[in-house]
């Protein structure tokens, strides 16, 4: 399946057949298949991403990595009045959407014959990646700031990922990464066209479960972009394709605390400046400056959607509720839940469209900050 990789920002094109991750000109790549997965028969393959694999640029779906991710239910709930339809795909394989990602960029590694990896997080990526390294028998070295939650560093451990903890901030955990991987591959999250490749399907899973239609709106929580980039290509590609009628409006939604691209695309600039953080419990999307800033921007423009902000107090409503309702899920995906309920209540959008709302991680991923906030210390 010939493949290719494209720059954002300038003509450069690459053969997908080497290893690669971002531009010789230095801007992150979009990975371009030369079609579609076909609609006949589609139905009698495997219920997973990979029976989408002509979309995702792995030659033969024999070579997929899978863990079972995919394929999270669709749920009816309501919100301010609005019926809106919850993707729940936080019940993944370690318990993000990341899998989707991570499927698709370790085995496009696997492909490349590529035995060693280096990544950066402290979060669902960090565990992500190196849960789908340890199926892929990839070597993975995580590098995370000293300062990062105990909890969230033994599941990346767990799955014998090497931890490295790189004291300063989280850029400076990103250099010494880069650094690192002159002598191995950096499998970044934030840069791999492969892993954005891989969150398409989460759009074409959504058409598919709607039988074969696009909601009004998506709804989802935005960080370093990944999500938004995935879910616009996908969308696009089934417009393109004749799947759909047209690509839903994104919503893309920021902790007030963590807000570049709201305050980008307010005052209406191309580019993302970086913003001063404040502590939120969205620690998801708290990215002061993604590095594919313009390319999320143009993303949600030409989606027709809008960049939100949602308060703290908010954002705790929004977990609280979900979690009444049996949908126990961590602050940074119950923020897009709280938008809907802003957007319902002032009109934004029409209770009559239909929603779509992206739970991006499980709340037992984040059960000690939410019980500490409801329950104090000691529930
Ligand atoms: C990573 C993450 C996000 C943000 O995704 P991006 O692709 O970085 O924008 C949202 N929610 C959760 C739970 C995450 O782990
Ligand atoms: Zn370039």
């Amino acid at each position: 399946m010939p493949a290719t990789l494209e720059c954002y920002r300038c003509p450069l094109r690459y053969d997908d057949a080497a290893p690669r991750w971002r531009c010789d000109c230095g801007a992150p790549l979009r990975l371009e298949t030369a079609r579609l997965f076909p609609a006949e028969g589609l139905d009698r393959r495997p219920r997973s991403p990979w029976r989408y694999h002509e979309a995702l640029g792995i030659g033969d779906p024999k070579a997929a990595v899978t863990l079972g991710e995919g394929f999270t239910p669709l749920i009816e709930h309501t919100i301010a009045s609005w019926r809106v339809l919850l993707k729940l795909d936080y019940l993944s394989p370690t318990g993000s959407f990341k899998d989707r990602g991570s499927a698709v960029l370790l085995a496009k590694l696997g492909e490349w014959g590529i035995t060693s990896i280096v990544e950066d997080s402290s979060g669902n990526a960090g565990a992500s990646i190196a849960a789908y390294a340890a199926r892929a028998g990839i070597a993975a070295d995580v590098y995370v700031p000293a300062a990062a939650s105990p909890g969230k560093l033994g599941q990346i451990a767990m799955y014998g990922a090497k931890l490295h903890r790189i004291s300063g901030t989280r850029e400076e955990t990103t250099a010494a990464a880069m650094k690192a991987a002159s002598r191995s591959f950096y499998a970044s999250h934030n840069w791999s066209p492969h892993f954005v490749a891989g969150l398409k399907t989460l759009a074409y899973e959504i058409a598919e479960q709607l039988g074969w239609r696009s909601p009004d709106w998506v709804l989802t929580p935005v960080g370093g972009g990944s999500l938004v980039l995935g879910l616009h290509q996908g969308f696009a590609d089934l417009f393109h394709w004749g799947f759909v009628d047209r690509v839903p409006r994104i919503a893309a939604v920021q902790a007030a605390a963590c807000a570049p691209l709201y305050e980008a695309w307010r005052s209406e600039h191309e580019d993302v400046a970086e913003v001063e953080k404040r502590p939120t419990a969205a620690e998801g999307i708290a990215i002061a400056r993604p590095i594919r800033g313009r390319e999320i921007l143009q993303a949600i423009r030409a989606s027709r959607g809008i960049v939100r902000t949602v308060e703290e107090e908010a954002i705790w409503d929004a977990t609280r509720k979900l979690a009444r309702a049996g949908v126990y899920v961590e602050p940074t995906a119950a923020a897009a839940a709280a938008a809907a309920a802003a957007l319902a209540k002032d009109g934004t959008v029409r209770l009559t469209e239909r929603g779509v709302i992206i739970l991006t991680g499980d709340g037992l991923k984040a059960s000690a900050a939410i019980t500490a906030h409801f329950f104090g210390r000691k529930p």
